[in-house]
């Protein structure tokens, strides 16, 4: 079956919610037919919990989304191993500091640990692994080089043992918040008073506040030190995909701090503008009262507590694919167990379809395939998508040909592993009995097909015959 992407000529309209303009636009590739993709990745100091996971489904989505139009997609996440504080905006506790001193543990120890559950986490739920998933520790020089060509270009202040990005030196600071800095100036109270302005941000620290920092590592601006957190983002995007491209996500919550500084910073080095074209964010998931599921919070879930509670890790990520990314999602047991039911139903559909989809293509399945690209090229609509998958499992019109192969066009955005389901359910035995029936009746011996039935049902199993073969049910 032809799909929309298999012809650059073909290609359908994609269109995206730009945080930058915002607005719905077009999407339409900076450079190339190579899509290149920049997410912000996690901090490694504890397991990532259902809301940030919410944010990789969502950016997996994207880079699917890419893929089915016949884009190549690059995409790069990093892995914050340093400098990120409890509050983005350079205060509170360092949060892999945190992390180690809660765990007795080096602060080295705690990001191999959760690195490793999260690349475990993202299999679990099917996440195209990115092409580059780079650590923050192994880009320090990537980032020191960076602070120098600001410090070259004057964009920078050295105060106290630290370097600050000084913001008023860039007209348009703040243009992806639409950050109303006058008004922000009169409210906010500076703790930090070697700042210029409110919003400047540490881009390298010598004299930590924190005595105990173990990562450290000589720089030129003295003593040892160690990178602020917005700085790697820009460094590593530009080194993998250079200094301007295509697209980058994460969490709302990144739009006014660290998305912000990520585009001033590397605007001011590169000179190129706009440094990022598309930039696209995804609510929150959120707890009953509202407030998003947080790692400070009670109620955190991990793919390990999804999985102690009886659920499999594709129930979270079926849950995800029913709440469009720029809505808050509500978290809720009865939630996911509704995904659950709803996910089990279709794997059950599509084992009965898998064995028995021999047939012709047809025009409402083009029909359908051609409605379920429209709604996943309009910013990810996926709520939509998956209504249309159901319309089909009913659709009378349509044969379990058509709805199999239409079903593993749509899970390569649903990413469910649809076509690798296995029969596992049904012993081998039973499945070679339902096959020799299947044989008999073909050659219409009818009596060893009714013998095959009987020991098919002495052996706990129904057997139903259908226009393109059978299907067996436990009884
Ligand atoms: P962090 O590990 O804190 O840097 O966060 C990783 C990603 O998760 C970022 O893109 C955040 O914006 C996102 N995030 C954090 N909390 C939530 C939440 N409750 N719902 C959705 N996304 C979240
Ligand atoms: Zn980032």
């Amino acid at each position: 079956m032809k799909r929309s992407g298999d012809s650059l000529t073909n290609r359908s309209k994609i269109s995206v919610y730009n945080t930058l303009s915002r607005k719905k636009e077009q999407f339409r590739p900076l450079f190339s037919d190579s899509i290149r993709l920049y997410t912000c990745g996690p901090t490694v100091y504890n397991y990532a919990h259902l809301g940030n996971l919410r944010s990789y489904i969502f950016e997996d989505i994207l880079k699917r989304v890419l893929l089915f139009n016949g884009y190549k997609v690059k995409h790069v996440m990093n892995i914050t191993d340093v400098g990120h504080l409890t509050s983005d905006a350079d205060e509170g506790e360092d949060k892999m500091l945190k992390g180690a001193r809660r765990e007795k543990k080096t602060v080295w120890e705690v990001a191999e640990f959760y690195t490793r559950a999260f690349k475990q986490d993202m299999k679990k739920l099917h996440l195209l692994p990115p092409n580059i998933l780079c650590k923050a520790t192994d880009h320090i020089t990537e980032q020191i080089e960076m602070v120098q060509i600001l410090e070259k270009k004057g964009f920078t202040y050295f105060r106290d043992g630290n370097v600050y990005f000084d913001t008023s030196k860039l007209k348009d600071y703040g243009k992806l918040a639409s950050l109303n800095l006058a008004k922000e100036r009169r409210a906010r109270v500076e703790s930090d008073l070697n700042k210029k302005n409110p919003h400047d941000f540490v881009l390298w620290f010598t004299k930590s506040k924190f005595q105990e920092q173990e990562m450290k590592w000589p720089s030129p601006w003295g003593l040892e030190g160690y990178p602020g957190w917005h700085i790697e983002c820009s460094a590593m995007a530009s080194k993998y995909l250079g200094e301007q491209f295509d697209i980058h996500c994460g969490g709302i919550d990144h739009i006014p701090v660290h998305h912000t500084n990520e585009i001033a910073q590397s605007e001011a080095a590169f000179g190129k503008k706009p440094w990022v074209k598309y930039w696209l964010h995804n609510e929150f998931l959120v707890l009953e009262k509202g407030e998003k599921m947080a790692k400070s919070g009670e109620n955190f879930w991990t793919v390990q507590k999804v999985e102690e509670n009886g659920f499999n890790p594709l129930d979270y990520r079926y849950f995800c694919l029913g709440t469009h990314y720029r809505k808050p999602m509500l978290f809720s047991l009865e939630g996911l167990e509704g995904a659950k039911s709803a996910r089990e139903k279709l794997f059950e559909k599509v084992l009965k379809m898998k064995y028995c989809h021999h047939g012709k293509d047809s025009k409402a399945q083009k029909e359908y395939l051609k409605k379920f690209t429209s709604q996943v090229n309009d910013d990810l609509n996926t709520p939509q998508a998956l209504a249309t998958m159901w319309e089909v499992m009913k659709d009378e019109k349509l044969t379990n040909h058509n709805r199999y192969l239409l079903l593993l066009e749509f899970d390569k955005i649903f990413g469910l592993n649809l076509g690798e389901i296995k029969k596992d359910a049904i012993p081998e035995e039973i499945m070679k009995l339902a096959e020799e029936r299947q044989k008999a009746r073909r050659k219409k011996d009818w009596k060893k097909a009714d013998l095959l039935r009987e020991m098919i049902q002495e052996k706990g199993y129904d057997i139903g015959d259908m226009p393109e073969g059978y299907e067996l049910r436990k009884r």
